[in-house]
């Protein structure tokens, strides 16, 4: 039983691990979601498995990183994942000055392994952007030389 709400939130944790494994959050599904959206060989796998995924871990930074564990009999995908990077990643506009925010998303064995924020602002970013400032971009969609 409590009373009022002034001791909310502020046990130690020091020695308690964030609750993991969880389900993904509404912010990070509206991330990984559009992530996926686009066609590319072994898509269909890792969009399964973004159905069943949990995350079992955080970056220590302080940014909204996640890793991920994806049931092991699941199908998995097929998309060459070049140093295990699946070919698409999200573009955030991080404002007049400096480069983008980047989020992508690595792919290990087949299987979804975390969903990276890479930021190069001065501090971590807090959370994951919001859908309608992301611009999902194809990594593998270069176009060939003639
Ligand atoms: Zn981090």
């Amino acid at each position: 039983m409590v009373s009022g709400t002034g001791g909310y939130g502020r046990r130690e944790t020091r020695s308690v691990r964030p609750h993991h494994p969880r389900p993904l959050t509404t912010a990070e599904r509206q991330v990984l979601d559009p992530l996926l959206a686009p066609e590319f060989s072994g898509v269909a796998e890792l969009r399964a498995q973004a159905h069943a995924v949990e995350v079992v871990g955080h970056c220590d930074c302080g940014c909204p990183t996640i890793h991920l564990a994806v049931a092991r009999e699941l199908p998995r995908s097929a998309c060459a994942a070049p140093d295990r990077l699946a070919p698409v990643e999200a573009e955030v506009a991080s404002g007049p000055t400096g480069p983008n925010d980047q989020i992508i998303l690595f792919v290990d064995d087949g299987l979804l392994s975390s969903m990276e924020y890479v930021w190069y602002g001065d501090r971590p970013p807090a959370g994951w952007p919001r859908p309608e400032e992301l611009t999902i971009v194809r990594t593998d969609a270069l176009p060939e030389p003639d």
